[in-house]
């Protein structure tokens, strides 16, 4: 699903240049359950958001359902993301003042469907996720636990090839990180291929391959 050569990620900030990813190889099959760890700007989500195709490398390849997409311009980038990930976020990035049904159902505009599919395929999602009778919310109106359902929901709405998440219990308590938790386990289960980053040993002790990255290397890689 995922094979990625010699990545390496640079950054110029003013005439400086910061080599933040140095060299990362890696290998992820379809329907493993990835946790990233690693210390405070180690490339977590310099190496995420090019898994996601929100960044590209610096050199190196990323071969992503047999395409390299390591060299894609923006708009080829975008088509490969919509299609193929489902990406969620520490803070949910929600649409404020827009409905959970209409959250859901966005990713699908760009993918061309009718609006009565939209809505037949979001609902089912958002049942999937456990908020039936909270379509009609709008982010303000729910709970830090239920919003990040929602974007678990949007993720999952175009039957991405892959789920990212970044921290996504970063910013919920420890009873609605365990629910959440569930869920992407009933995810995995359902044959969705999950990467997720987590700053939490118990938290990453739910997936089934711990990738630590050190100082923009991977440092070590375990399967149970
Ligand atoms: P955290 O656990 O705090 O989220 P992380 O492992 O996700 O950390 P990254 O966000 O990948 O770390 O950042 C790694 C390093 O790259 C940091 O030193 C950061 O300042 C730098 N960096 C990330 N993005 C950029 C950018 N767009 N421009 C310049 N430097 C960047
Ligand atoms: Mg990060």
């Amino acid at each position: 699903l995922i094979t990625i050569s010699d990545i390496k990620r640079d950054f110029q900030l003013g005439n400086e240049t910061i080599n933040v990813l140095k060299g990362i190889d890696l290998q992820i099959d379809k329907g493993e359950y990835v946790a990233l760890m690693g210390p405070s700007g180690s490339g977590k989500s310099t190496l995420m958001n090019i898994l996601g195709c929100l960044d590209t490398p610096t050199s190196g390849s990323y071969i992503l359902n047999g395409k390299d997409v390591s060299q894609m311009v923006d708009d080829e980038l975008a088509e490969i993301r919509n299609k193929e990930i489902g990406f969620v976020f520490q803070t949910f990035n929600l649409l404020p003042r827009t409905t959970a049904l209409d959250n859901v159902a966005l990713p699908m505009i760009y993918a061309g469907y009718s609006k009565t599919e939209r809505n037949a395929r979001a609902k089912e999602v958002l049942t999937q996720v456990g908020l039936q009778d909270r379509m009609d919310h709008q982010p303000n109106q729910l709970s830090g636990g239920q919003r990040q359902r929602v974007a678990v929901a949007r993720a999952l709405v175009n039957h991405p090839s892959i789920i990212l998440a970044d921290e996504p219990t970063g910013n919920l308590d420890s009873k609605t990180s365990v629910e959440i938790m569930k869920l992407f386990g009933e995810i995995h289960a359902n044959g969705n291929t999950v990467i997720l980053v987590t700053h939490e040993e118990d938290i990453a002790a739910h997936a089934h391959r711990i990738i630590r990255l050190r100082d923009g290397l991977i440092e070590s890689d375990s399967k149970k």
